[in-house]
This record gives C-alpha cells, sequence and structure tokens, in this order.
C-alpha cells in the first residue's frame, strides 16, 4: 500500500494542522550552523500555509533527557525557519503545557507556531506504549490532522511519530513522500548501471545496507575508515587505521559473495597515510601495498583515499546511471583529508540518472565542501533511517502512514 498523502486530508483551511518535522539541526553558541533540515521541511510547511492551515510544528533537537534543558531548546531553529519562511513564527516555551496551548490558540489561519522540544517530556520516547500514546493525547488535543514530514525520525517508534499517527486523521507530508520514493527506486527499480559508494568511520554501521544491496547493484565503491577492514581482510597491513577485526570475517564473506554473483567491489589503490589523527598533521600518499612503509610506519594512520583511487571512483561514479553515497571517503573535517569526498561529490553532481547523497555526515559534508542540496538527485535528510529502509528494515513511521 501507498502512503497516504497530503490530498488525503481534504481542505485544510482554517485547520489546526500539527507537522512533525525533523529540524534535529547542529547548533554551535545558539546558531544554527547547518539549516539544511530546515530548508527541507520548507515546501510542507509553505503548501500548508498557503491552503490558510494553522499550522503546528513539532519535532525533537538532540538527546535531552525527557526534561527541559536550554541547551536543546528550539527557539533558535524557530527564528531561522522565521527568516527562511520570510514570516514571524510564534514559539512556545514548552511542548504541552499552558505556553502551547497559548501560542497554537492565538494562530490565525496560514500562520505557524513551533512548540518547544519533544524530548523534553519523557513521553516522546517511552519504551513503554502507554505513555508514548499518552503523551501523543495530549499533542492530539492541538491538532484536527497530523502530518509526519520527519523523515529523519521514521525508524523511531516514538510518540510524535508513531501513536500520534494513529490518534488523528494523518498523512506524510512531501518530504517523507520524496524520500520514499527515491529510497523505494534504490531497493527496487534501480536503473543500471547502478553503484553505492560506501564510506564513513564503520563497517559495522553499514552491514545491513551491504547485505541488502549487494544483490541489487553492479557495484560497491568502499572508501573511507571502513576501507581498512576490507583491505586487511585481503592481506594488505593497515598500520594505526581504523580497523575492525571482528569484522574481518564478515567482510570476506562479501567479498566472496560479491565474487559469485559478479558484482564488482571496488578497494581503493591507493590511501593518504597521516602520522596522527590531526588537521595539520604530515602525511604521504602510499600505494594500498605501502601503508606501513611511509615516513610513520606502522603507526601510520590513513585518513583519506588516495588521488588515484579517488579519479578512479569518480570515474565510475560519473558513469553511472544510478548511484547512492553514504559515508564520507576520508576525515573530511579536516582540509587535508577531505579530497577524496570532494571528488566523489563532484562525480556524483555529473550522475545523469539519479544521484543521492544518504547519511547524516555526508550531508553535512557535502555542504561543507561548499555543494548544495541542488546539485544533487537527492540529498536524504535521514542518516539512520535512510539505511535501515536500505536494509529493509519495515519503519514504524512510515507503516503507520499506510506504507508497505
Ligand atoms: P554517515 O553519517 O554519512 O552515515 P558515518 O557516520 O558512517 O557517515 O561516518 C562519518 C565519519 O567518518 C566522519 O566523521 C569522518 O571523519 C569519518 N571517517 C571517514 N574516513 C575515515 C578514516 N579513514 N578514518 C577515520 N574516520 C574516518
Ligand atoms: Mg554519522
Amino acid at each position: 500500500m501507498a502512503l497516504r498523502t497530503l490530498e488525503n486530508l481534504g481542505d485544510l483551511s482554517g485547520q489546526r494542522v500539527i507537522v512533525r518535522c525533523d529540524l534535529n539541526v547542529p547548533l554551535a553558541d545558539g546558531i544554527v550552523t547547518d539549516d539544511g533540515r530546515i530548508r527541507a521541511s520548507l515546501p510542507t510547511l509553505n503548501a500548508l500555509l498557503q491552503q490558510g492551515a494553522k499550522v503546528i510544528v513539532i519535532s525533537h533537537l538532540g538527546r535531552p533527557e525527557g526534561a527541559p534543558d536550554e541547551r536543546y531548546s528550539l527557539r533558535p531553529v524557530a527564528q531561522r525557519l522565521s527568516e527562511l519562511l520570510g514570516n514571524p513564527v510564534a514559539f512556545a516555551s514548552d511542548t504541552v503545557g499552558t505556553a502551547a496551548a497559548d501560542a497554537v490558540t492565538g494562530l490565525r489561519n496560514g500562520e505557524l507556531a513551533v512548540l518547544e522540544n519533544l524530548r523534553f517530556n519523557a513521553g516522546e520516547t517511552a519504551k513503554d506504549a502507554t505513555e508514548r500514546q499518552a503523551f501523543a493525547d495530549h499533542l492530539a488535543h492541538f491538532g484536527d490532522a497530523f502530518v509526519s514530514d520527519g523523515f529523519g525520525v521514521v525508524h523511531r517508534k516514538h510518540a510524535s511519530v508513531y501513536e500520534l499517527a494513529s490518534t488523528i486523521p494523518s498523512a506524510a507530508g512531501l518530504l517523507i513522500s520524496a524520500e520514499t520514493n527515491v529510497l523505494d527506486r534504490l531497493t527496487e527499480r534501480p536503473e543500471r548501471p547502478y553503484t553505492v559508494v560506501l564510506g564513513g568511520s564503520k563497517v559495522s554501521d553499514k552491514l545491513g545496507v551491504i547485505a541488502h544491496l549487494l544483490p541489487r547493484v553492479d557495484r560497491i565503491l568502499v572508501g573511507g575508515g571502513m576501507m581498512f577492514t576490507f583491505l586487511a581482510a585481503q592481506g594488505h597491513p593497515v598500520g594505526a587505521s581504523l580497523l575492525e577485526t571482528d569484522q574481518l570475517e564478515t567482510v570476506r564473506g562479501y567479498l566472496a559473495e560479491a565474487a559469485e554473483r559478479d558484482v564488482q567491489i571496488v578497494l581503493p589503490t591507493d590511501v593518504i597515510v597521516a602520522e596522527r589523527f590531526a588537521a595539520d598533521s604530515a602525511h604521504t600518499v602510499q600505494g594500498i601495498d605501502a601503508i606501513e612503509q611511509g615516513p610513520a610506519g606502522a603507526s601510520g594512520i590513513g585518513l583519506d583515499i588516495g588521488p588515484e583511487t579517488a579519479t578512479t571512483f569518480a570515474d565510475l561514479v560519473a558513469s553511472s546511471t544510478t548511484v547512492f553515497w553514504n559515508g564520507p571517503m576520508g576525515v573530511f573535517e579536516f582540509a587535508a583529508f577531505a579530497e577524496g569526498t570532494r571528488s566523489v561529490a563532484g562525480a556524483l553532481t555529473r550522475v545523469a540518472g539519479l544521484g543521492v547523497v544518504g547519511g547524516g555526515d555526508s550531508a553535512a559534508a557535502v555542504r561543507a565542501l561548499g555543494f548544495t542540496n541542488d546539485d544533487f538527485g537527492h540529498v536524504s535528510t535521514g542518516g539512520g533511517a535512510s539505511l535501515e529502509f536500505l536494509e529493509g528494515k519495515k519503519l514504524p513511521g512510515l507503516e503507520v502512514l499506510g506504507w508497505q
């Protein structure tokens, strides 16, 4: 069954519509440092405001422990949202208390209020379903309808994601619709050649994705910290690079399965090896047979794919019709080790078919490197959620909206 969409909710003019967004953005000293997720919520919010709905935005931010904590206030997010909408936004200093009730009552048609962080209430993430339902019931009082649009949380059985959606009439917003449509194309009907690029820190985070996508793709390119477990599985000494020895057997299993299925697993041929894990560390380019033969010897740390690999990866990406990329190719947070990630990102912008960036750090990386979301076919706002979707898992926040 397909998702229920906004049209299923009928005419929303004058209706109070609660919208669950994922406005969990990075903050530094109370300033939003990457507003990607706020921007991603705009299409749905604008659509509802234009219909003359009274819009009540709810979201979490960070991981407060079920009680108010100023460090995780959504106030700066509401401020940024107001700037992006070009209209004032009301802000309620609590989620379900009198401030929230007043903010909602004060709304006129086509106006929007943001309620304080959902996770200031223990009911939001409670293990106990009755506690979650009680909190969802409080929230439900504020709305005539519910729009779920926080794609980043659809893999969570939280009150505002799951219970609320079955308490009042509900539908998916435009972001969730777009995300599921793209991820479905990646799993069910990819146009070939189909390349998956995996990086990031740990293989263990990506095992499910490798297992589920291996039978569906033409090739998997492996970079980032996880490349060293693959290289080690093939017998290359990797110095002090990130290595998950407990995954060596699993990785060997994938290499064997790929060979059997005629799927190419493309590993780096060269690596940038640093003396220390630091932005200003001295570093050299080493062939994969010589990772321990740089100036730092066996204490060298591989922090990026090398230039030869970057070119190979970029060519394979740019010549594919479908590409899914998750996980930076190196420690992009340090400029000296961002080139591999930059090359792959650049190649992804040239994909003629569908080029998708998935993963929280990957999305942040491409924006930090100066790309914009419009440069790519799609930038997923969901880290864990998009990975779980691609692992073939059932996501409670989608199932409750009719997805099967
Ligand atoms: P995503 O959130 O996109 O799924 P991950 O969380 O798996 O990505 O990984 C992101 C992190 O991986 C980044 O912080 C980056 O610094 C780190 N990383 C990439 N390459 C390496 C490497 N060679 N060694 C250590 N860490 C790495
Ligand atoms: Mg991450």
